[in-house]
C-alpha cells in the first residue's frame, strides 16, 4: 500500500493546499496531511483547529487523515509507515529550501522520498500569509479559501 505524508503548517489551509490533498489522494493509497505543531512560530490558529479545519475540508475524502505532529518530519513519516513526503512547488522561490530539505530529510532517512507536485496555475500565487493578511484588513477572501474556513478566519479575526 503506498502511504504519503503532506506536511506544512496550513494556518490555515487554503484552496492551494487543498488542491494538493485531492491531486496527490489521487495517486496514492493512503495521504496522511501532518499539521506542524511548530514552537518556534506563532501561529494564528492552534495546531487543534489547524487540524480540525482540515478534517472539516477533506471529510469527503475517503484516503485522507489529519495528524498534527511535532519533533522530526521523518520520524513521523517512519511512524506513519509512509516512503513518500510530497510538498508543493508554487515557484522558483520556493525550490532552493524545499531542494535542501528533500535532500537533507533523503539524508537522514534513506527510504523516504519527498515528491513535489507542481501547483496550479490558478492558486500559484496564493499562501496562508496572503489569506491572513487580507483577512486583517476585512478584503474578501472567498476565492483563497473553502467557505467554512473564511467563516473560521473572519470569526478569528474578529475575536
Ligand atoms: P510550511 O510552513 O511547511 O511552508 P505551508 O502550510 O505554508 O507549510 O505549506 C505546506 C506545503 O504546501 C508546502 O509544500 C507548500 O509549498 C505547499 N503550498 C502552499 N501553498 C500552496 C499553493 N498555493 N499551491 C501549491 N502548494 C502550496
Amino acid at each position: 500500500m503506498s502511504v504519503a505524508v503532506y506536511p506544512g503548517s496550513f494556518d490555515p489551509v487554503t484552496l492551494g493546499h487543498y488542491d494538493i490533498i485531492e491531486r496527490s489522494a489521487d495517486i496514492m493509497d493512503k495521504l496522511i496531511v501532518g499539521v506542524l505543531n511548530n514552537s518556534s512560530k506563532t501561529p494564528l490558529f492552534s495546531v487543534e483547529e489547524r487540524v480540525d479545519m482540515l478534517r472539516s475540508v477533506t471529510r469527503h475524502i475517503p484516503n485522507v487523515e489529519v495528524q498534527s505532529f511535532d519533533g522530526l518530519l521523518v520520524d513521523f513519516v517512519r511512524a506513519s509507515r509512509a516512503k513518500v513526503i510530497i510538498r508543493g512547488l508554487r515557484a522558483i522561490t520556493d525550490f532552493e529550501y524545499e531542494l535542501q530539505l528533500s535532500q537533507t530529510n533523503h539524508v537522514i532517512a534513506p527510504e523516504v522520498d519527498t515528491v513535489f507536485l507542481t501547483t496550479n496555475l490558478k492558486y500559484s500565487y496564493l499562501s496562508s500569509s496572503i489569506v491572513k493578511e487580507i483577512a486583517q484588513y476585512h478584503g474578501d477572501i472567498s476565492a483563497f479559501v473553502h467557505p467554512e474556513i473564511a467563516r473560521r478566519i473572519e470569526e478569528k479575526m474578529a475575536n
